[in-house]
């Protein structure tokens, strides 16, 4: 790559070191990271209207001729106010108004023909521009970017720092695109982009720089998930001889439901054809993955495998473990736990006991993709709330896992072109069906003057028997969102019958568990926590959750914590506290109020945040994307991905001289992500 791109943002006129650090919070502290700043919308210029076929309230471009321009007036608080008179080719006459610039009379001149950017408004029942922008008809700008911008950087100082870096590229600019490729795809040159995605003179040639970087954004984001899964399907692996879930469902209390039975015979199916199984379960919430999981481990196990299941929370890996237990080892299975909070002697021993094969089943956090936790025969790693894990970590799992079974489980429904992306080339089964009996949860949004009303609903629950949860997104401190701490003591002055327990995410491990495992045991009523209870835990006779500043989370994680509840048989409830009247949150609030199906969350989720942020919030731990918007991009996507194949196909390691760019790309992509 040319060395402009790598140089540091400092190196520009007008950055100093000051700037320099806003940049970088910005995201750009290299002129290439810079000339990959997009902007985020754009001001039309390059349209002009009428004065009578503008809207109201809403920035448009008009070109006007100055007709006189007004002297000073002062208010009486000292405010310089002018006004210019102007009138559009059809002869419609309007004024703009000009507060504190006294360099308008030496910029605007009468007689003149300007194109003025502003939004048009009605005071006094006449339309006026206050303070619009202008440029002289022959050098107005097209399209004008607008950047994501920071406190002490503007978009304006950003545009002309951009301009300065547009003005520097070499004459010969490798492309990572080849031209092949471009040709094949119909996609405009790097140069071409970058000079039109900053300033472009028209929408259209704005949209072709557009599709050629998302395209090449997505393609980058597929060949690095693709060479994430180093997945090898010529790999040998462990075959299942026996199937043998019929005896594991006779194990459990209940009866499958159609849809675990099917999900768990494909997984079977995979593990018996020799080949390893790359497998995505899709279940909404409470759809009883964890059954499906359990079968698996079991078939394994019985056909001399060794399993492991991986949970992103130490709170979730030992409820798996005491589930798994429970109902495996009857069977003869042994399972064993191991988490951060196991001790030292105990994990010495559960090591050695997984390398001499006396374990069959390890249930476990991350911690289980240390180097030095290793099996004697693991043949199957499935991980839960997949779309928890960092993108580090599944690098991490691709390699332990390499050559074995792998089965991933997800409660984040999403699209299913969405799970093509994420996902890749996985398998994917999908359970459709909830546990007979299950009632939707009734679910309310209130303002806090009904907080009062809301506990005593609690405590009703309580007193009938039941359990609750209240969330508050912080731990102490916060004048303005719920803290756990003071949340509880608060609680338990209200309602001093009640007996409430905190948890949160600054417990240490054991203690966390020891909270989590007195509310499953019913020795307390309330639990009052931060989000850590947001994945799989599983408490059926919990029926109401209470979420405290529910405009603070995303639709998908709001579904994900309703989940808490509903888990038996009993009528459950949400409810939504939240003080926020934007419109944004009311529609949020109402999808949830409205529906239990996590696959419509979902879809409404990606709607109403933008595909951008849907995509790279922490729901499924990977990068933001800067420019492909996932709904409109669909058919981009589908190319992207099957390019990444056919180039990975050819050069699995992007080592071939045409691929240079894009391997620098997909490392600088990885590396700039954080794991969590
Ligand atoms: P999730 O898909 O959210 O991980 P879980 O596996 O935690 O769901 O299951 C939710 C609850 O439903 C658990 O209490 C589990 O015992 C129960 N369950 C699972 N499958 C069935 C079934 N077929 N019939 C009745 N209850 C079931
Ligand atoms: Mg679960």
């Amino acid at each position: 790559m040319p060395s402009l791109f790598a140089k540091p943002i400092s190196e520009l006129k007008g950055v100093g070191s000051k700037r320099a650090e806003l940049f970088k919070k910005l995201g750009a502290p290299t002129v290439g990271a810079l000339l990959r700043l997009y902007p985020r919308a754009y001001e039309d210029w390059s349209r002009p209207v009428h004065f009578d076929a503008a809207p109201l309230d809403t920035p448009c471009a008009v070109r006007a001729q100055v007709l006189q321009v007004g002297g000073p007036v002062f208010s009486k608080s000292g405010v310089m106010l002018l006004r210019v008179r102007v009138c559009d080719e059809t002869g419609a006459a309007m004024s703009f108004v000009f507060f504190n610039n006294p360099y308008i009379p030496n910029l605007l001149h009468a007689g003149q023909m300007y194109l003025f950017y502003g939004k048009i408004t009605v005071k006094d029942g006449r339309r006026q521009m206050v303070s619009p922008e202008f440029a002289e008809a022959d050098h107005a700008p097209g399209m004008r970017p607008i950047y994501p911008q920071t406190k002490g950087l503007s978009s304006r100082l950003i545009e002309k720092a951009v301009a300065q870096a547009l003005r520097l590229l070499p004459d010969v600019l490798r492309d990572p695109l080849a031209q092949t490729l471009r040709q094949q795809y119909a996609l405009c040159e790097l140069r071409y982009a970058l000079e039109n995605i900053h300033r472009p003179p028209n929408e259209e040639s704005m949209q072709v720089a557009r599709r050629r970087l998302a395209f090449e954004e997505l393609l980058v984001l597929q060949l690095g998930m693709l060479t994430l899964k180093g997945r090898n399907r010529e790999e040998s692996a462990f075959r299942v001889e026996q199937d043998c879930t019929d005896a594991f469902w006779a194990l459990l209390p209940f009866s499958p439901t159609a849809a675990q039975r099917r999900a768990a015979a494909e997984a079977v199916a995979d593990m018996e054809s020799g080949v390893p199984m790359n497998r995505l379960i899709q279940g909404d919430v409470g759809s009883g993955k964890t059954a499906v999981a359990a079968a698996c481990c079991f078939v394994a196990a019985k056909n001399g495998m060794q399993a492991a299941l991986m949970a992103p929370t130490d709170i979730l890996a030992h409820q798996h473990f005491e589930t798994l237990s429970k109902m495996l080892a009857p069977a003869g299975v042994r399972v064993a736990l191991l988490t951060g909070a196991v001790k030292p002697k105990e994990k010495q021993a559960c090591k050695e006991a997984l390398l001499s094969g006396e374990i069959d089943v390890l249930v476990g956090t991350h911690a289980l993709l240390t180097p030095d936790v290793q099996f004697c025969r693991l043949g199957l790693v499935i991980t839960d709330e997949q779309h928890r894990f960092g993108v580090r970590q599944r690098a991490a799992l691709a390699e332990k896992a390499r050559g074995t079974h792998v089965l991933v489980m997800s409660a984040t429904p999403i699209p299913r072109t969405l799970a093509l992306m994420i996902y890749g080339d996985l398998d994917l089964s999908v359970l459709d069906e909830l546990p007979p009996g299950r009632k939707p949860v009734a679910t309310y949004c209130i303002d806090s003057a009904k907080r009062l009303r809301a506990l005593r609903f609690l405590q009703k629950h309580v007193h009938a028997g039941r359990q609750c949860y209240v969330i508050c997104p912080a731990i102490d401190g916060g004048e303005d969102k719920a803290s756990v701490l003071s949340y509880a003591q608060k609680l338990s002055r209200t309602l001093p019958d009640v007996r409430v327990a905190v948890l949160h995410g600054r417990m240490k491990p054991k203690e966390k568990d020891a909270v989590m495992e007195a509310f499953a045991n019913g020795k307390t009523d309330i639990l009052v926590s931060t989000t850590v209870v947001e994945v799989g835990v599983d408490v059926p006779n919990a029926t109401v959750i209470l979420i405290e500043n529910a405009e603070r989370y995303g639709l998908s994680q709001l579904h994900q914590l309703r989940g808490r509840v509903g888990r038996g048989k009993e009528e459950s409830y949400c409810i939504l506290l939240t003080d926020a009247q934007t419109e944004q949150t009311r529609a949020r609030m109402r999808i949830l109020c409205e529906t239990n199906d996590g696959f419509r969350v979902a879809e409404s989720d990606l709607k109403l945040r933008g595909p951008g942020d849907f995509f790279g919030s922490r729901q499924h731990g990977l990068p933001a994307l800067k420019i492909a918007d996932l709904n409109d991009d669909m058919a981009v996507l589908r190319d992207a991905q099957a390019v990444a194949k056919a180039i990975l196909r050819e050069d699995p390691g992007l080592e071939a001289e045409a691929h240079r760019g894009l391997r620098a790309e997909v490392r600088q992509l990885f590396s700039s992500l954080q794991s969590d």
